[in-house]
């Protein structure tokens, strides 16, 4: 029988926590940890949480109430805390919670290892919220990525943007790159084990600037490791989208053809009073050219609803920009206020108007999602496998469009590049046949 301690883990948020998970098991494994998907036999549960919207917070509040619960009749159950609520709110997890034994942000996890020690040693009450994002970097550079054919890379931390609605500058501070060599040696040693992808990710990933080496030069470097066969990245900020950026797209065809690209709201008023730094024209101008430049790219994108302020007519701008740009996909939110942020000081909008105005917005965001889907029918894609499906010798990949795409196949196919005719639309994804 194994003699390792169960850790349990539950991600919330966007990629790069997903990606923090992946180093975090990593440092576990190595401390005799192994991962279970059933919280009730676990020795560890972690939380790797998101503070970018009020709810997702206030679910983590909620789950670790019920984890607080299992440690009652197990009372030598760890809790810990990481990501983007433990930066924000440390002391006040630990008030609201005192159950949780540590607490780590993400500016910290290359000091994980120590903490794993120190709660094993039955240290309680462990805080680690320092900012040194470089430390960090030239940590999660020695470690090993477990082989999978599409693989999350961190190169950039942290946002000067300061959007007024946002955390993420004041917990994951300020724009900071990592090493050149050390993503190229990190991605290499990956392709040697299987990954075929990369998706390169950073709050503002292409603010990428390492001692003069941009974004596009990165990207280009990436593209001659021959084992590398796609390239992705998220998030972009508008303001970072150089036209030296725009070219990579038409030169490099293994940069793929979708481009997640926030854009909030189509009104200027809004974005000035967002403080975005740019307005609806520029973000339609680098749509435009992206369009000129690779015939075949389409666009997702982030709006937020009901921000302070915001009028039937800004709202409408909103509208007409999804409109005139017409999305792949799209993910969009009622505002919600966040602590701290200059846009708490403001006065909030009803309720209800957000709802309604949400509800016009995914219905429309919704459609677009289905005609570009339904768009997909009897064309043929090379859609990379990732991993196995639901029923019976099923295989789920992505398209170059990043579309999830199901085939039933005899030979398993994880890890394959495959030629697939598409012959149905689901709600989210494609379903086709191999070529
Ligand atoms: S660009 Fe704005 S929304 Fe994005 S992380 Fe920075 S402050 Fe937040």
């Amino acid at each position: 029988m194994s003699n390792k301690k169960k850790v349990f883990i539950k991600t919330y948020g966007c990629q790069m926590n997903e990606y923090d998970s992946e180093k975090l098991l990593l440092d576990l494994e190595k401390n005799h940890y192994q991962q279970t998907g059933d919280i009730q036999e676990a020795d560890m549960v972690l939380l790797n949480t998101c503070n970018i919207r009020e709810k997702a917070a206030e679910k983590v509040y909620s789950e670790l109430g019920r984890v607080k619960k299992i440690k009652d009749h197990k009372t030598d159950l760890k809790i810990g805390v990481t990501g983007c609520v433990a930066q924000a709110e440390s002391l006040e997890i630990f008030d609201r919670q005192p159950a949780v034994d540590f607490i780590v942000g993400p500016q910290s996890y290359h000091k994980f290892p120590e903490i794993i020690s120190k709660v094993n040693d039955g240290e309680k009450n462990i805080i680690e919220t320092n900012f040194e994002a470089l430390d960090k970097f030239q940590s999660i550079a020695s470690l090993a990525v477990k082989p999978k054919p599409s693989a999350f890379v961190t190169i950039q931390e942290g946002c000067d943007k300061f959007c007024t609605f946002c955390v993420v500058p004041y917990t994951r501070g300020k724009e900071v790159s990592r090493s050149h060599k050390d993503i190229l040696r990190e991605i290499i040693e990956s392709a040697k084990k299987g990954v075929k992808e990369v998706i390169l990710l950073g709050q503002n990933v292409n603010s990428y600037n390492f001692e003069g080496i941009s974004f596009p030069s990165l990207i280009y470097s990436l593209a001659e490791i021959d084992d590398i066969k796609r390239i992705r990245f998220m998030t972009s900020h508008p303001r970072d989208m150089t036209d030296e950026l725009i070219r990579a797209f038409g030169n490099i065809s293994k940069l793929m053809p979708f481009l997640h690209l926030p854009v909030q709201s189509g009104s200027n008023r809004i974005l000035k009073s967002m403080n975005r730094g740019h307005i609806v024209e520029e973000y339609v101008e680098i749509i435009n050219k992206l369009r000129v430049i690779r015939k075949d790219i389409c666009f997702s994108s982030d709006f937020i609803v009901g921000y302070p302020g915001e009028t039937e007519k800004d709202f409408q701008e909103t509208i007409d920009l999804c409109e005139q740009v017409q999305f792949a996909q799209a993910y969009s939110f009622n505002y919600s206020s966040r602590p701290g942020t200059p846009a708490s000081r403001k006065e909030e909008l009803d309720e209800d108007v957000k709802k309604r105005r949400l509800h016009v917005l995914q219905d429309l965001l919704t459609k677009q999602q289905t005609t570009f889907l339904e768009r997909q029918k009897n064309r043929q894609h090379n859609v990379l496998f990732e991993k196995i499906g639901r029923g019976i010798n099923e295989y789920v990949g992505r398209t170059e469009h990043f579309s999830p795409v199901t085939v039933v196949s005899k030979e398993n196919i994880v890890g394959d590049i495959r030629r697939v005719e598409i012959n149905a639309v689901m709600s989210h994804s494609l379903r086709g046949v191999l070529k």
